[in-house]
């Protein structure tokens, strides 16, 4: 079988411009979406996060923070344009500090994946059940300096 992926890219100079990138990628974030997103520590994730929330009418930049240590946040908002807006609930995880797929059991992810919701893992990657479960990726690469690219990639 041949696994075709609709990719979007973008380029940041700045915190402020990766949180207008969050809006423009919010757009194709119609639920249900279980997305991994990728990038070193400081690339940016959770700015992004930002961006993708305030676009949800999800929360306020200021108001999305990093969940490092509480592991999971949840927000709730709306998707779609002015006509035909659907309630959302975005999820952002960071799974940095779990260690091995028991621990992650504990968090009970399969429960979040449903059909109003919209899922983003940072540090997904590490764990094979994460990755199975994803529909995509978005991948923030430091290009020097505050300079990022951006890559929103949906598999089909
Ligand atoms: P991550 O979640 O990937 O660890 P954060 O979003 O928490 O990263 O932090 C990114 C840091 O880098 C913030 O302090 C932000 O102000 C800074 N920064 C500088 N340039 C950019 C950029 N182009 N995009 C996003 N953040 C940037
Ligand atoms: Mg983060």
């Amino acid at each position: 079988t041949t696994e075709t992926a609709k990719v979007h890219e973008y380029q940041s100079s700045s915190a402020a411009e990766t949180i207008r990138v969050g809006h423009q990628i919010a757009k194709f974030l119609n639920p249900p979406k279980f997305l991994i997103l990728r990038g070193d520590l400081g690339a940016g994730k959770t700015t992004l996060v930002k961006g993708i929330a305030e676009a949800l009418d999800a929360a306020a930049p200021d108001e999305v923070t990093s969940p490092t240590f509480t592991l999971i946040h949840e927000y709730e908002g709306t998707q779609g344009s002015d006509g035909h807006k659907i309630p959302v609930k975005l999820y952002h995880l960071d799974l940095y500090r779990i260690e091995g797929e028991r621990q992650l059991d504990t968090l009970g992810i399969d429960e979040l994946a449903a059909p109003d919701s919209i899922v983003l893992v940072e540090w997904g990657e590490k764990f094979p059940s994460v990755v199975k479960r994803s529909q995509g990726e978005i991948v923030m690469l430091s290009a020097g300096g505050d300079a990022r690219k951006i890559t929103l990639t949906l598999k089909d």
